[in-house]
């Protein structure tokens, strides 16, 4: 052991390198706006001393509430150049879950872009009153609890209400440009905050360590086969693990962020023209919104544009259909506690010669290990043995490795729970390839028991996915009087040209179509047709709130 030439692993060396190696290359684009790798250097460390002026200690939290500006981009490097640890808030909370996080992290300081600034208005009003209720039952005075407001004002947002005392850009102006950024002692100390988005439980701070973060940006570049300067379009918020840690990983690759206010297919296609995007990261939502797209807001894809997708299973059929757009897309799987993707699903050469629709069933996998995790496994819970390589038999995906968080802040018990046998339990029920490629399944609680078999809504969705009609489709468990439960599938239908919904498709058609294509117990009892399926907040489909809809059908 060589202790005098320990360094601490971070991501912000990434961001010194970036300014040291490229500091004449453009590094953030944002409409009007550019930067070069010296200048966000610069800024950066302006922000990061001006934190410190404020009394921003050592392991404070400093809570964002902003979309894929320039602003969130540099927070990513400023506030860990404070010493402080950095928590992106998802911008489709409401106020009560924004008032919660901040009071749950005992954020120092909030940063609000201009756009959100009413609904964190709210969230502070519902944060003082709670503060104010404590205090009369505490009889204690504690003042500290409410954070100090700064305002974004995004250059290209028309003047209006500001909340808080203090401007972003009055803080980069009045900063130290000669400000030593704080030297991380400990690879193991904090980085970043993150609240899962409780699509399953109440939300919980996954805690990243600059180590994790650092290691999660390596693989994930490298599972993604990520070349030099790449043109990187913001389509996946940063909110969302850090922008499964691309918001570091550009800089490790010296190329250029192109930030995104909002994902609408105008604005995607016309900066993936302007800028010639190279990498993208999406949900696979955002597929539908590329192909559903008017003529008006299309543009040609003239180069390929190499797409990352995660976060929701993307169905095969949509995967065929974006790639005939000229997008290339890599599959991964992951989790917040994961600090972003877990698995990727590497393209094995002998695949190309497969039919196109075969190509994509395989995509379509969620795949192997990045390579940071030193585990992944698929085991029956109750025998802690792995499930057999066979493609059939499921249990419940289980990780390890240096990507995972560190824990819960301030719940122990939730982290314990999380971890069992020095594995991390993601709650996800897969199965494992004869090739040793996964495929989840379902969410534990989201598979369907009939009869005693189990059924992947995940499987029933993607054969729905294949019927011409179908826009978008969840399958969740209904009440069945001899089964126990059944699928039941909530369907949503492409619009016709006068945006109007195609409605010359019937449920019985539907689950004809289904006993074409699926066993017989597995085909849905009853379809229902609706405009727009329920979405979380990080818009994936809510099938919770589904599953209370479906509780209360009958089956005629
Ligand atoms: P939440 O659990 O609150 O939804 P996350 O954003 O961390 O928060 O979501 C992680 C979950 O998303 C995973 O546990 C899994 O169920 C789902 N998921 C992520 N990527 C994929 C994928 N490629 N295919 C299927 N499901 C996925």
């Amino acid at each position: 052991k060589c202790q005098a030439n320990y360094t601490a692993l971070t991501p912000l060396t990434f961001l010194l390198r970036a300014a040291a190696c490229y500091a004449n290359r453009t590094s953030v684009i944002h409409e009007g706006t550019r930067f070069t790798w010296s200048q966000t250097y610069d800024r950066c460390r302006r922000l990061a001393s001006s934190l410190r002026a404020l009394h921003v200690a050592t392991n404070d939290v400093v809570s964002v509430l902003a979309p894929n500006i320039p602003a969130m981009y540099e927070m990513h490097f400023a506030v860990p150049m404070a010493g402080a640890v950095l928590n992106t808030i998802n911008t489709r909370l409401d106020a009560k879950n924004i008032a919660t996080i901040l009071s749950h992290s005992e954020a120092k300081v909030f940063f609000v872009d201009y756009e959100f600034v009413p609904k964190a208005r709210d969230a502070l009003r519902l944060l003082m009153n709670n503060t104010n209720n404590n205090n009369s039952t505490n009889q204690q005075h504690n003042s500290l609890s409410l954070p100090l407001v700064i305002v974004i004002d995004d250059i290209n947002s028309p003047t209006g209400i500001r909340l808080g005392e203090l401007e972003y850009e009055q803080m980069i102006h009045h900063g130290n440009p000669n400000y030593v950024p704080e030297t991380i002692q400990d690879e193991w100390s904090p980085i970043a905050l993150n609240y899962t988005s409780g699509t399953t439980s109440e939300p919980k701070g996954v805690v990243y360590s600059h180590r994790g973060a650092y290691l999660s940006t390596l693989s994930l570049i490298l599972g993604w086969e990520m070349g030099g300067e790449p043109v990187y379009l913001w389509t996946l918020p940063m909110f969302h693990c850090n922008g499964w840690t691309f918001t570091w990983g550009v800089a490790a690759r010296g190329g250029t962020n192109v930030c995104l206010r909002t994902t609408l297919a105008r604005d995607i296609y016309r900066n993936i023209e302007l800028h010639s995007v190279t990498h993208m990261c999406c949900a696979p939502i955002v597929f539908n919104i590329l192909l559903e797209a008017k003529a008006s807001e299309r543009r040609e894809v003239k180069h390929t544009v190499e797409i990352l997708t995660g976060g929701a299973p993307p169905p095969a059929p949509l995967l065929e259909q974006i790639e005939l757009l000229g997008f290339h897309v890599t599959h991964a799987y992951g989790l917040t506690e994961a600090t972003g993707p877990a698995l990727v699903c590497e393209w094995q050469k002998n695949w190309n010669g497969l039919p196109m629709k075969e190509q994509a069933q395989l995509k379509a996998r969620q795949g192997v290990s990045v390579v940071t995790m030193s585990g992944v496994d698929v085991m029956n819970l109750e025998t802690m043995e792995s499930v057999a390589r066979d493609g059939r038999t499921m249990g419940e995906i289980v990780l390890k490795g240096s990507g995972i968080m560190m824990g819960y802040f301030k719940d122990a018990v939730a982290t314990s729970r999380a971890f069992g046998n020095g594995w991390f339990r993601t709650g996800d029920v897969g199965v494992v390839h004869p090739d040793g490629y996964l495929e989840i399944k379902d969410r534990s609680k989201d598979v369907i028991i009939s009869g005693g078999e189990n059924i992947s809504s995940v499987e029933v969705e993607s054969i729905l996915y294949r019927h011409p009609r179908v826009l978008e489709a969840a399958v969740v468990a209904m009440p069945h009087p001899r089964w126990g439960e059944s699928p039941c599938a909530f369907v949503s239908l492409k619009k016709n040209h006068n945006n109007n919904l195609k409605n010359d498709v019937t449920e019985a058609e539907m689950i004809a179509y289904c006993r074409k294509n699926l066993p017989h117990f597995m085909v849905p009892k009853m379809v229902k047709f609706v405009e727009e399926l329920p979405k979380t907040a990080t818009g994936k489909i809510q099938k919770s709130e589904l599953r209370v809809m479906a509780k209360a059908f009958v089956l005629p």
